[in-house]
């Protein structure tokens, strides 16, 4: 008999991305095997984000164009989980009644079994759990990068930000135990993997759980005494949580690397207040002072929501001016839109979208007047890039490798002669500088073949038929294959 195929859509942040991963990997697990790009699957899973104004209507116009498909090919499945399946639960099957299955964010462990139960029973099975019985990460895992790995370290979050829909839809932190995250870290290193990324809704809140206010301090300076873990990232903190030792592991521990991503979401204390974020503008920028006093070669990131509801034209001003302070090397800003379920939708003095686009361009002009001129200052440097797979889209033409400094900068630069794989490591001399990334016209000074290098060769090589399955936990079983994406913007912090 042929192994059943599938598909995941993912949609959303890098929490559903890698819960993406447990879903193949469970599904991996169970025998199904992943659709070959462009062909049907025997099973569709839709791993959906409810934080976008509209999500739902977007998910039911998906669902609507599968039901042809599903209706000429008999023992097709179409399963719906994520934040929006948590949220709208029996909606989904009364609206779109040929889905089968529909889970929540807190059993996505549940999905094979819900699908073969959908099968035999012929009947649409709905599970949606109010909270977490496994840490996501004792799951199975199919990991997409053989060099770069997410790792969580919590799931939820305890805080209420009035425009945030995770408190609603992921529950309450609940922080995985040092030694399994160290565990999973030590396991994937054994496969090659050399960049990790720790991640968590609120990610320096870690140790509130057990009651250890250093604990995320105390991770990082573990993650520097594992042999072969060159770079470590995470994503992403909240400023009320940012303490001064975790500036200091950041700064003593030579894999961690000196970038970071931390959301501002507005520079004016009014909006803050009224988006229940318990940090000032003069905390938030304290925080980078002494960041870049600690360590010069920070690059910082951040999110901005601009046209909060009862944000004034002095409320923006303080924004711009917290921008022009910070000299974010980038911003991902985002015009406000309702999230259906949260405080903010409906809060009196909901902006009118003009005023919302107009503010959007000149902050978004300002950031990139900024990033260009810090990404400037790079020019003549000579940077270690870790080789990436599929971050320069013009790569093919341009007849260029891209990949990630240790600031995490994207970086262009010419195709050696010599092979150069995702995974390894090249040390290329910057020679041009665009707002949103570096480039190297000329090929690099030197490359270092890694063991990444040599994991991505031998998982291109030899495309297994179930391409590996890394339980999360390594106490659980043996694992076949590792790796995961490089880190982007958070997605809400
Ligand atoms: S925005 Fe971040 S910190 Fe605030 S409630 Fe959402 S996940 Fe928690």
């Amino acid at each position: 008999m042929t192994a059943r195929s599938y598909e995941v859509r993912t949609y959303g942040c890098q929490m559903n991305v890698h819960d993406s991963e447990r879903l193949s990997g469970l599904l991996e697990d169970a025998g199904y095997v992943r659709a070959p790009k462009g062909e049907p699957a025997d099973v569709v899973v839709f791993n959906t984000c409810a934080v976008r104004e509209n999500a739902d209507n977007k998910l039911y116009g998906n669902l609507g164009h599968l039901a042809p498909a599903k209706a000429e090919r008999p023992g097709m499945q179409i399963a719906v989980g994520g934040c929006l399946a948590q949220k709208d639960r029996d909606t989904i099957v009364r609206k779109a009644p040929w889905v089968d299955v529909v889970f929540g964010t807190h059993n996505v462990g549940s999905l094979p079994v819900l699908l073969e139960r959908a099968r035999v029973e012929q009947e649409a099975q709905v599970e949606i759990l109010e909270s977490l019985d496994v840490f996501p990460s004792t799951l199975p895992t199919r990991r997409e990068s053989a060099y770069a790995a997410w790792v969580a370290i919590s799931v939820g979050c305890n805080n209420t930000c009035t425009f945030c829909i995770v408190p609603a839809l992921r529950g309450k932190e609940k922080d995985r135990r040092p030694g399994d995250v160290l565990a999973e870290i030590e396991t994937l290193v054994g496969e090659g993997v050399i960049e990790v990324t720790l991640l968590g809704q609120n990610v320096n809140a870690y140790g509130s759980d057990m009651g250890d206010r250093e604990a995320f301090s105390k991770l990082l300076r573990s993650c520097g005494r594992i042999e072969g873990l060159e770079r470590v990232r995470f994503t992403s903190p909240h400023p009320r949580d940012f303490t001064d030792d975790v500036i200091a592991a950041m700064a003593e521990t030579p894999n961690v690397m000196h970038q970071l991503h931390m959301p501002l979401q507005s520079g004016s204390d009014t909006m803050l207040r009224a988006m229940r974020r318990s940090y000032r503008q003069d905390r938030y920028l304290g925080i980078i002072e002494r960041v870049r006093a600690a360590m010069p070669d920070a690059a910082i990131s951040t999110d901005i929501i601009v046209g909060f509801p009862g944000e004034t034209d002095e409320d923006f001003e303080q924004t711009l001016h917290t921008v022009r302070e910070a000299r974010f090397a980038a911003a991902f800003t985002f015009q406000y839109s309702k999230r259906p379920g949260t405080p903010a939708a409906t809060m009196d003095g909901q902006v009118p979208k003009e005023v919302v686009t107009e503010r959007y361009q000149r902050l978004l002009a300002l950031q990139e007047e900024i990033s260009w001129a810090e990404n400037r200052t790079q020019v003549g440097r000579t940077l270690e890039v870790l080789v990436a797979e599929g971050e320069g889209r013009k790569d093919h033409d341009t007849a260029r490798l891209s990949g990630r400094a240790p600031d995490n900068r994207l970086v262009h630069f010419e195709r050696p002669a010599d092979g150069v794989r995702p995974g390894d490591m090249v040390s290329v001399e910057i020679t041009y500088a665009a707002p949103h990334h570096l480039l190297a016209e000329r090929p690099p000074l030197a490359i270092r073949r890694t063991r990444a290098g040599d994991a991505w060769e031998r998982r291109t090589a030899t495309p297994a038929p179930s391409p590996g399955v890394l339980l999360g936990m390594p106490s659980v079983g043996a694992p076949v294959a590792v790796g995961a994406p490089t880190a982007t913007a958070g997605c809400c912090d």
